[in-house]
């Protein structure tokens, strides 16, 4: 359930229809449905509500400020991914004490970045950053509380590009070695072995990889533990699917239902780190029809928005549902719904069965919410879509829409060209 839906014919955004917001702001134009995200979230923070948590909503999903702040304001952490993201999370004032930073490629000037911010943990990828972050720590007199992020082998039977926990991928250290680094870990006098953490894959629609992976890694707690580890923090990661058109995911009340029992008796604090299943849902994408070209095998739907505002149908092949945002009796139609950028692969659906458009009116492209405008580019030379926040009757902008003199800002032509 979310809070985009038809009332006589008219798609609103909570309260308020759609086609008014398109009309004040113009588009392409990213909508968010306040009450969607804070029901995700607070989805999330009841499941869990039995252990120890903390729920570090994924920046990469998406960064907007005025999310974050809300998000932030209902008791929400940050998982991280570089110290721009770390900037983002802190400007939105969510607690240092409640950002995990992962990546495999973190920079000395990001390591530092964090030390002074005091974030809650590093997730560290691999031994040589391990030693990295202790040299930097050693350099600026403090300790870095870590976690090592462990790779269980474990296929999420999901789009091979977003599937992060099995062997062949570049993500965390193999759990047959975790013990090991562990141990040299414990032996840095600058860090400080706080925490576990793993995270599988992202658009896993079943629960029998989140057990298995978490039976793995629990049994390495239990080996940490007897040699005298005290691992305070279990971060189980994010991943949890959403419905895009057909799946029925697991929701966060079943995941923790399958996960908790797992975890009795243990004193262990939980960290959780969803992206799309709190975001995803909670966005739209709201673009016009500029054309309608007639093919041999097909029609050609031409639109405002590109790959550049989505590019997850392009990248991933991924399915987005697409409808008018202004409902009637029309017959359907064979059609590419295609943006205005200059590759074939720009297109927002393929061979879709869609109602029979018109030039000139708005389509929404549903499920946009994560990894939508946190993706985009200015590819083209496409000034990046305004977004909106609505909240029951009330809309305001987020992020103006960008201009022409936004894409030049931070050129320089020196004299001698
Ligand atoms: C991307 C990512 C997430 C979020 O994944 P979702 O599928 O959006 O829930 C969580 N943790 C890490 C380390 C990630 O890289």
């Amino acid at each position: 359930m979310n809070f985009f839906q038809y009332r006589n014919g008219r798609l609103y955004a909570e309260e308020v229809p759609v086609s008014e917001i398109a009309s004040a702001y113009g588009t392409p134009l990213y909508i968010y449905s306040a009450r969607t995200l804070h029901r995700h979230f607070r989805a999330y923070d009841e499941a869990f509500d039995g252990v120890p948590h903390i729920i570090c909503f994924a920046l990469k999903a998406n960064s907007s400020s005025a999310l974050l702040r809300s998000l932030a304001k209902q008791g929400c952490g940050a998982d991280v991914v570089s110290g721009g993201e770390i900037f983002r999370a802190l400007k939105a004032k969510i607690p240092s004490g409640k950002i995990v930073y992962a990546g495999v490629g973190k920079t000395e000037e990001e390591i530092r970045y964090a030390l002074r911010s005091r974030i809650l943990m590093f997730n560290v990828e691999s031994e040589n950053e391990l030693f990295e972050i202790d040299r930097i720590a050693g350099s600026m007199k403090t300790k870095a509380p870590i976690a090592l992020r462990v790779n269980p082998d474990i296929d999420p039977g999901t789009h091979p590009y977003i599937s992060t926990g099995l062997r062949k991928h570049k993500f965390g250290i193999p759990l047959e070695d975790a013990f090991e680094y562990y141990k040299a870990a414990r032996k840095l006098r600058n860090t400080e072995v706080v925490g576990i953490h793993k995270h599988i894959g992202s658009q896993i629609t079943r629960l029998s990889p989140f057990v298995d992976a978490l039976k793995r890694t629990l049994s390495l707690i239990d080996e940490l533990c007897v040699s005298g580890a005290e691992i305070r923090y279990l971060d189980i990661g994010g991943g949890l699917g959403i419905t895009y058109k057909d799946e029925e995911p697991p929701v966060p009340h079943d995941l923790a239902e399958s996960l908790l029992p797992m975890l009795k008796g243990r004193r262990l604090t939980i960290i959780v780190e969803p992206g799309r299943s709190i975001a995803g849902n909670a966005g739209i994408l709201i673009t016009k029809v500029l054309y309608m070209k007639a093919g041999k095998e097909k029609d050609f739907v031409i639109v405002d928005a590109g790959m550049n505002d989505l590019i997850r149908p392009s990248f991933y092949g991924a399915y987005h549902h697409i409808q008018p945002v202004e409902k009637r009796k029309r017959r359907n139609i064979l059609a590419d719904v295609v943006g205005p950028i200059c590759e074939s692969g720009d297109f927002l659906a393929k061979e879709r069965e869609i109602p029979a458009v018109r030039q000139g009116e708005y389509l929404a492209v549903m499920s946009a919410g994560a990894y939508g405008f946190s993706m985009s580019s200015n590819y083209n030379s496409r000034p990046r879509a305004a977004e909106v926040l609505v909240s029951g009757k009330d809309f305001t902008l987020i992020r103006r829409r960008e201009t022409y003199s936004d894409l030049t800002r931070g050129d320089i032509v020196p004299p001698s060209v």
